[in-house]
């Protein structure tokens, strides 16, 4: 089983925090919850939360100052953040949106559009979350059964070499240094150190090479790694 998605919410109205964060339960999402931006800020030092749900009013520091902080940390520059306001001008939607807010809903919204919401988001910018089969040069990876398959021929993987793979393979063609693997795999409170992301490399291309899908898992000299996807030249 992944561990369940991890989704702050901030906001000062008691009532409403528990009400989402029941309803986030219900979705299957794990809530943290936060009543000011000083004290997500607090969290946010600890734990790196896979998305992020932000009132606008807030005392003290506001939500947008907030997400405008977020985006400019590199730590959670990638966090997907949803803003929670009352405000329904176009202004203000402009603003969330140039704050790097990645949607926007209005009070009141139900419960299934927030988790709607919250859902479409994670697809577009975590899609390692996701439990959509993704295929790669005759390489098939099934987060939903856990299986990987290459050219039709059963793979085994540990469930590490499972959340790398599905990691790489939801991001091809780009380098992640070790770090940003550790982030995105491991979870950036894990204490892992950064060779232990060579050694699982190491086991997942011994895992792909029955099929040789091993040559798809690219080092890049002083950069980290990489895996090619789709037409190769
Ligand atoms: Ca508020």
């Amino acid at each position: 089983m992944a561990n369940p998605v991890r989704v702050l919410v901030v906001e000062d109205e008691p009532a409403i925090l528990e009400l989402i964060a029941i309803n986030l339960e219900h979705a299957g999402f794990a809530p943290l919850r936060a009543a000011s931006a000083e004290e997500a800020a607090h969290l946010l030092r600890q734990t790196l939360p896979d998305a992020a749900l932000l009132d606008w009013m807030l005392p003290g520091q506001s939500g947008l100052a907030l997400a405008r902080k977020l985006r400019a940390e590199a730590r959670t520059r990638e966090l997907p953040i949803i803003f929670l306001t009352a405000r329904s001008g176009e202004s203000d939607k402009v603003a969330a949106l140039e704050a790097g807010a990645d949607d926007y809903l209005t009070k009141p919204f139900s419960a299934r559009e927030l988790i709607a919401r919250i859902r479409a988001v994670l697809r577009r910018r975590a899609p390692q979350l996701g439990d959509q089969p993704v295929e790669i040069s005759g390489l098939r990876l099934d987060p939903g059964a856990h299986e990987v398959h290459g050219n039709g021929r059963g793979l085994e993987l540990s469930p590490t070499e499972f959340r790398l793979l599905h990691f790489l393979m939801t991001h091809p063609n780009r380098v992640y240094s070790r770090s940003k693997l550790l982030d995105g795999v491991w979870g950036d409170d894990a204490v892992v150190e950064e060779r232990t992301v060579d050694v699982h490399v190491r086991r997942l291309r011994q895992a792909l090479a029955p099929s040789g899908h091993d040559a798809l898992v690219e080092t890049v000299r002083g950069s980290g790694y990489l895996l090619r996807g789709g037409a190769r030249p």
